[in-house]
């Protein structure tokens, strides 16, 4: 089995995405493409996106399909994109999925793999509130981090059946050590 480069990360959030994500960008030379991290970046530099997004980002809610879409095509179509990519909190729900389809159709590229990073609900938010003290990021309080997993719950996890449907899932327990998860990422990902 060849190595998985194109990749989608799913998780809950907490789930070990980021930090994982910049792991296999050490071990595989391919980008980590974060909305996450892109919207926060619009939102910093004031951007009209940012000034749309911040709110709804503060809340714990998702930005819409519209905007996230938009700026995950015109990530992908980046040179440094050509050889594989680890999506990381794109796609959100079914409608970007579909959309993520389409524009990988026309990048004559087709997705690999779907991530699966999962963790039981009492670790994540462990995990969360002890982010919060050291990042201090604006969504990482404990109200927020509760409106989040439920926004997972209700509109992300519904992904792992449609990645199920095209046979593209593989699962890997996201509890434990860091090296110990990205070894069993590495093994799902085929070496
Ligand atoms: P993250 O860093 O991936 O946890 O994203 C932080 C916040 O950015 C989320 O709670 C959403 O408000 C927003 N966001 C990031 N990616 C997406 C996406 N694919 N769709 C909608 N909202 C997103």
């Amino acid at each position: 089995m060849s190595v998985a480069t194109h990749i989608v990360l799913l998780g809950a959030p907490g789930a070990g995405k980021g930090t994982q994500a910049a792991r296999l960008v050490e071990r595989l030379g391919i980008p980590q493409i974060s909305t996450g991290d892109m919207l926060r970046a619009a939102v910093a530099a004031g951007t009209e996106v940012g000034q749309r997004a911040k709110a709804v980002m503060d809340a714990g809610q998702l930005v819409s399909d519209e905007i996230v879409v938009a700026i995950a095509e015109e990530r992908l179509a980046q040179d440094d994109a050509r050889k594989g990519f680890i999506l990381d909190g794109f796609p959100r729900t079914t409608g970007q999925a579909e959309a993520l389809d389409g524009m990988l159709e026309r990048l004559g590229k087709s997705l690999d793999c779907c991530l699966a990073i999962t963790v039981v609900d009492e670790e994540v938010i462990a995990r969360l509130l002890k982010r919060a003290e050291i990042e201090g990021r604006a969504d990482d309080n404990e109200e927020t981090i509760r409106e989040r997993m439920k926004v997972y719950r209700e509109q992300t996890a519904p992904l792992l059946d449609y990645y199920r449907a095209k046979g593209l899932v593989r699962e890997v327990d996201g509890m434990g050590e860091l090296d110990a998860v990205a070894e069993r990422i590495r093994e799902a990902l085929g070496g």
